[in-house]
């Protein structure tokens, strides 16, 4: 079997977690299987439709390296892929189950349905729903209506009687009463326009797609499409509801919890391939214990197998670490493209680009990146370089453990060592060692040492490894820093 799985999202907001590795695993699915993965956008809901929506996707997938292989933009042999254009084949479709008895005009106006609704709530009625009042109109009532002008909406016929069954790859089977289905949806509205469950499970038959993969808040559909599917007298493709992305807090995962938008998680810095890669561990597995996979590794080793049933949680702090080690693994002019956006941002540097600031950038990337975790961490670990504003509280400098006294004289006797040894051309390990020693002369630790010629060089207690600070920063001016911080104890 060739087999064709889609990502189907409706464009009604930003590509999110839980989209995208619903993208992802039909994607490498598809790449593992030799076969084939479609995009196919539902936007039947023109209500909630947005521009920016559409535009979020195909950018998202962009930036993640996806191709579609079918699809909008690129077309393919079952297209179009937009729902939107394929609005006369849902109403073909429609009136061929209206034709063979399988579905009913219904003429009920808003107001009647709303009476419905409000007598089935009072009589607490077990019998939630539509009331079947059109099932069963005759030829002459419906001449009658539709000479009225009146236009109906089509709804499916759903057996009253028996069971539906559909089988989850996942789950086993999921077997539903009938009269519990909710009766009678409506599957074409009365502009034409067709509702989720029609356009999805045509658009699956024809577009010939062999597995659904989807978020598992959907299982709750799967009688229905089945039922449709049968009235059809199409195969039913096969099922793999997803586990649920979660909080760490086992809550569904949703603002509360951080940024789910790709977008954002893209403007602040994380690298395309550590989204991917840590994405699709939330809920899948090789082996239990594989943590790194390129793409081409998962386009390879992608298993259906591997996709756990347990809901699954989003760690942040995890991605957090995902994305320190790709930027460690990242060449130096790919990160030096990559961090100059935020330098410009924060107006540190130009833009365009002069060819100094370029120079800058490219010595500055071999030490932000041992300490980036996201990208836009650039401008914090570099600050010091392009806006000197001293720390003024002098407890700052003062590490876990030293006191005033300490940190004054470790500031002296430090700022000595370090000023002579790098004019005298002494090696670093050297003068790191001569300030270990003073800690050791004064019975403070070596942060005790550390700490107070850090906050003076970088006005900041999280920053760069120090001699790499005093590179980018130049002698002199590491100097000027040092004599300040040094003032700033002597005062009273
Ligand atoms: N348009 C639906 C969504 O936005 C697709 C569900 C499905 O994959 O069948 O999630
Ligand atoms: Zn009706």
């Amino acid at each position: 079997m060739d087999v064709r799985v889609r990502y189907a999202p409706s464009p009604t907001g930003l590509q999110h977690i839980g989209g995208i590795r619903t993208a992802l695993f039909n994607y490498f699915f598809a790449r593992a299987n030799g076969g084939k993965f479609i995009l196919r956008v539902e936007d039947t809901d023109r209500e909630r439709y947005s521009d920016e929506s559409l535009e979020d996707l195909y950018s998202t997938l962009e930036w993640l390296g996806i191709k579609w292989d079918e699809g909008p933009v690129v077309g393919g042999p079952y297209g179009p892929y937009i729902q939107s254009e394929r609005f006369d084949l849902y109403r073909e479709y429609a009136q061929r189950l209206v034709d063979e008895g399988k579905a009913y005009y219904c003429f009920c106006t808003p107001e009647r349905l709303e009476e419905v609704r409000k007598q089935q709530a009072e009589s607490k009625s077990e019998y939630q729903g539509y009331d079947r009042h059109c099932a069963h109109l005759s030829d002459s009532e419906i001449k009658e209506y539709l000479r009225q002008g009146i236009k109906p909406v089509i709804r499916f016929r759903v057996p009253t009687e028996g069971k539906t069954t559909f089988h989850d790859i996942l789950m086993g089977d999921i077997t539903r009463r009938n009269r519990d289905i909710s009766p009678d949806p409506i599957i074409l509205k009365s502009d034409g326009f067709p509702t989720y469950h029609l356009a999805n499970v045509v658009d699956d038959h024809l577009m010939k797609i062999t597995h659904i993969m989807r978020a598992q808040e959907w299982i709750p559909s799967g009688p229905l499409h089945v039922l449709l599917y049968q009235a059809f007298g199409w195969d039913v493709p096969q099922y793999c509801h997803l586990p649920m992305v979660m909080g760490k807090d086992g809550q569904k995962l949703s603002k509360r919890h951080g940024s789910t938008a790709v977008r954002d998680f893209r403007a602040k810095g994380y690298l395309p391939e550590a989204i991917m890669n840590y994405v699709t561990l939330v809920g899948w597995s090789l082996d239990g214990s594989t943590e790194f996979f390129s793409k081409e590794d998962l386009e390879k080793c992608f298993t259906m197998e591997g996709i756990h049933k347990a809901p699954a949680v989003f760690d942040y702090k995890k991605l957090d670490w995902f994305n320190g080690q790709y930027i460690r693994q990242a060449d130096n002019s790919r990160l030096a493209d990559l961090v100059a956006p935020y330098l410009q941002e924060a107006g540190y540097v130009s833009s365009p680009l002069t060819d100094d600031d370029r120079k800058l950038i490219d010595n500055l990337v071999p030490a932000v990146k041992e300490r980036m975790k996201v990208l836009s961490d650039v401008v914090p670990l570099t600050a010091f370089l392009f806006e000197d504003k001293p720390v003024e509280d002098k407890s700052i400098y003062i590490a876990k453990g030293s006191d005033e006294n300490n940190t004054a004289e470790a500031l002296e006797k430090g700022t000595e060592i370090l000023l002579s040894g790098l004019k005298n051309g002494e090696n670093e390990e050297a003068i790191e060692e001569k300030l270990a020693a003073l800690s050791q002369q004064l019975g403070i630790k070596v942060n005790g040492v550390f700490q107070p010629i850090r906050v003076a060089i970088t006005n900041s207690t999280v920053s760069l490894p120090l001699f790499d600070s005093i590179r980018l920063l130049g002698l002199e001016e590491t100097e000027k820093r040092l004599v300040r911080a040094n003032k700033l104890f002597k005062e009273n």
